[in-house]
């Protein structure tokens, strides 16, 4: 006898979709995988998918500043599980807290957030963070705040790591000292990604070899493609290797930009992402954004200025564009939502449906609302 996860359609890269029971452990992780008229009597059914729901990798989100009404710069325990909370609900059971520009010493205590939550993560998983910001080239800034934007110090970095580990940092690849930086990274295993960066192709290019390893939300805030300068645009085109996170929420990408870069790059590389705000999750209105505000209208969450800060999206709705938009497979965006974060960060237990690995998994309908999403085997959300 054992617990499982009855009648569902499997989501795994690499295998095409078919009707199974998944087997859990006491432990937490993911065991047999089983015909689902195998299923015995004795069996304890947590969910009974009806042989139509469809039971993904929990999908992984690397790239969120907040969730309704918090954000991680609020710097409180209550800000960062708020988050944790509404992530699981988007079929979330791993995401990165995203800092933005802000002071070190703003950053310490985001830092000091994210540890303190560390301590249960009684929502969705949060390992490790995504430092976004203050690294950045201030004629690209978005929504970030430019006065806070200077070169990039490994000794800043470590300090945060020693409170909360960091694994992703963003940063304008062009700035002096960036390619020292992404070397020293690299040697601590923090992976590096290029963002809000003026960076020519050939900057690129030196970056990749110092280890650069992603482009952040591809497109927004970057250098665009030119006939006779790629910029980083191009790049994200040119090269089949660089990691390209996507905010395929139709506002920051619109929908032929989607369909051009699924057309050019394998899922293999691409990361879906929301990079969500505080507005997400509540509705159109105004929201406190650090020392300005962001006017969230029709999906849209934008500064008085003008410019987009971040998106109101939620993971699950990004996952939907993809596949209404690309006609790719689940399998293929399985690996977009799930695999290729886990692979790239270094979360080997993670990202696909396989026996040994941790029973994080999200059971969506067909319209990809999520139904029950389980963490370590556990039901963390249930629609009803
Ligand atoms: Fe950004």
């Amino acid at each position: 006898m054992g617990k499982i996860i009855a009648d569902v359609q499997l989501v795994t890269p690499g295998e095409a979709v078919r009707r199974v029971s998944v087997s859990l452990t006491d432990t937490g992780e993911i065991g047999d995988i089983i015909e689902a008229s195998d299923t015995k009597a004795g069996d304890e059914i947590l969910f009974d998918g009806g042989g139509e729901l469809t039971l993904w990798p929990g999908f992984i989100d690397i790239h969120t500043h907040g969730a309704k009404g918090f954000d991680l710069s609020n710097a409180t325990l209550e800000a960062v599980e708020t988050m944790a909370e509404a992530k699981l609900a988007e079929g979330v059971t791993t995401f990165l807290p995203t800092t933005w520009t802000a002071s070190q010493e703003q950053k310490l205590n985001m830092a000091r957030a994210a540890g303190a939550y560390q301590k249960n993560q009684r929502f969705a998983r949060a390992p490790y963070l995504h430092i976004e910001g203050p690294y950045l080239n201030p004629d690209q800034a978005g929504a970030q705040d430019p006065s806070y934007m200077r070169p990039p110090s490994v000794d800043e970095i470590l300090e945060i790591h020693e409170i909360c580990p960091v694994r992703l940092v963003s940063l304008a690849v062009e700035l002096e000292g960036a390619l020292e930086f992404i070397r020293k990274m690299s040697d601590t295993g923090i992976v590096t990604s290029a963002a809000h960066s003026a960076a020519t192709f050939a900057e690129f290019q030196a970056a990749r070899k110092a280890g650069l390893q992603h482009l952040t939300h591809y497109c927004n805030q970057m250098s665009r493609l030119h006939h006779r300068e790629v910029g980083l645009v191009g790049a994200g085109l040119l090269d089949d290797e660089v990691y390209i996170e996507m905010i395929c929420d139709k506002i920051h990408l619109c929908p032929d930009m989607i369909q051009l870069v699924f057309k050019h790059r394998s899922c293999d590389r691409i990361i879906l992402i929301t990079d969500s705000i505080a507005a997400s999750h509540l509705g159109d209105g105004e929201y406190p954004l650090g020392d300005t505000k962001i006017i969230v209208r029709d999906g849209e969450a934008r500064i008085p200025e003008g410019n987009l800060a971040g998106s109101i999206a939620k993971y699950n709705e990004v996952v939907r564009n993809v596949y209404e938009l690309t006609n790719q497979p689940l399998s293929e965006i399985a690996k977009s939502s799930s695999a290729n974060q886990a692979r790239s960060l270094g979360l080997h237990d993670r990202g696909t449906i396989q026996e040994g690995k941790l029973a994080d998994l999200t059971l969506l309908d067909a319209d990809f609302s999520p139904q029950a999403v389980f963490v370590g085997g556990e039901i963390r959300y249930s629609k009803n």
